[in-house]
């Protein structure tokens, strides 16, 4: 039987496989101990790549570790990261049925395996995707060719459902969707229609709206957990802080206050009243010595915004290896109402994509939003991109990002 929280009481796994990397900087012992995901970011990936050990091995060293929970990440949908290129996927956007039968299926069958009968399995899935088919399709200025593409075959609603339905027959799975983050669905334009769209995927391929255990939002993303200087009903000289350049009418200024308000939304489109939010906070730190210790000045609005904000990007919409990030808080179980975690989901200091060209054999392409001299496009509504130089492969290992990452720290290390 399921608990209400799998973070509850237990221990998370360590994927040594990281912490190796970790431990290798200088400093990294600081942080290595703590769970991160374990990304199963191709079919490959299941068994085991260079340096990476495959899913029954992590499973197996889980248990030997004696961990209470391991976080999964079921990221390979056909046709993946439709609006970006940094993570594009082995599967085109037709290969559903691989994605069923080579990707899914296997883990399932590992998953399943009873010697893991114990072990409580989160499983994010698959991040970056229904997200983009509400915000980067159709006759909006951000829509993306591929992302319509992905909405017309409904290969990732299909996808996500036969995920959901296939892992969430397991009885110690905890299946969490990706949500996005408030600098992308927080908008009213988008938080209701991605509720209804995260419900349609949940009844897809024969799942139902009972395989969904909760939403993680910040996942890879920067946003920061809260800005303590000002919040969604802050105004200057009568002006809502909505009408900042920074917030640019958003209904959230951070991430939990949007991953409980749009939890409430979710329950009103049909999921369980006890639907979690996981927070990804591995990136979300913004310490160090340009971290504002008060508002901003009461000028107008962008003063107060921009004088008092922790999240320093250029706009939201970054998300590449973002100059200036810091770790934020450590994993830890029950922080807040609504919230069944903040957790480590993206494990800091794995780039988020080359910030140029570089030849490869994971379908991975050259994004520009990683080019710290890229002008930006309608996502990022025109803006620098903020992101660090001589960044490697998205996955691969970035030691400037680590180490600015944790000299950023906050809490401070
Ligand atoms: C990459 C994956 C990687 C993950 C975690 C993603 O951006 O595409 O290959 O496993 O980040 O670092």
């Amino acid at each position: 039987p399921r608990v209400d929280n799998p973070y509850v009481g237990v221990t998370g796994y360590v994927n040594p496989d990281w912490k190796a990397k970790a431990d290798a900087e200088p400093g990294g012992s600081r942080i290595s101990n703590n769970p991160t995901g374990v990304w199963m970011d191709r079919i490959a990936a299941i068994n085991g790549t260079t340096g990476a050990r495959g899913l029954r091995a992590h499973l197996d060293t889980a248990v030997a570790q004696g961990a209470g929970y391991i976080q999964v990440v079921i990221y390979n949908l056909p046709g993946r990261d439709c609006s970006a290129l940094a993570s594009a996927g082995e599967l085109e956007p037709t290969e559903i049925d691989r994605y069923k039968t080579e990707y899914i299926d296997p883990i399932a069958a590992i998953m399943g395996d009873a010697k893991y009968r114990n072990l409580r399995i989160i499983n994010v899935i698959e991040i970056d995707s229904l997200p983009n088919l509400v915000t980067n399709t159709g006759s909006r200025p951000t829509a993306v060719p591929a992302c319509d593409v992905m909405k017309a075959n409904g290969n990732y609603v299909n996808g996500v459902g036969y995920a959901l339905a296939k892992l969430g027959a397991l009885p110690n799975t905890y299946n969490y969707i990706d949500a996005g983050h408030h600098g992308w669905i927080g908008w009213d334009d988008n938080l209701a229609p991605s509720a209804t769209l995260f419900a349609e995927a949940a009844r897809a391929s024969g799942s139902t709206l009972n395989n969904v255990h909760g939403f993680i939002v910040n996942t890879a993303n920067y946003g920061a957990l809260t800005e303590p200087y000002f919040n969604i009903n802050s105004t200057v000289g009568g002006t809502s802080v909505r009408q900042s350049r920074w917030v640019d009418w958003n209904r959230y200024v951070d991430e939990q206050s949007f991953a409980q308000g749009f939890r409430t939304q979710l329950i009103s489109a049909g999921f369980n009243s006890n639907v979690g939010m996981l927070i990804d906070t591995s990136r979300n730190g913004w310490g160090g010595s340009a971290r504002p210790t008060g508002p901003g000045a009461q000028t107008n609005v962008d003063t107060f915004v921009d004088g008092g904000r922790l999240d320093r990007r250029i706009h939201t919409g970054n998300w590449c290896n973002q100059s200036g990030a810091g770790i934020g808080e450590r994993p830890r179980a029950a922080p807040a109402a609504g919230i069944d975690a903040y957790v480590w989901i993206k494990p800091p200091g794995e780039s988020d994509g080359a910030s140029t060209e570089i030849e490869n054999d994971e379908g991975k392409g050259f994004d520009r939003m990683c080019d710290p001299t890229y002008t930006g496009n309608p996502r990022n509504n025109n803006n620098m991109s903020g992101a660090l130089a001589n960044a490697p492969l998205s996955g691969h290992w970035f030691s400037a990002q680590f180490q600015q990452l944790m000299q950023n720290a906050y809490p401070p290390l």
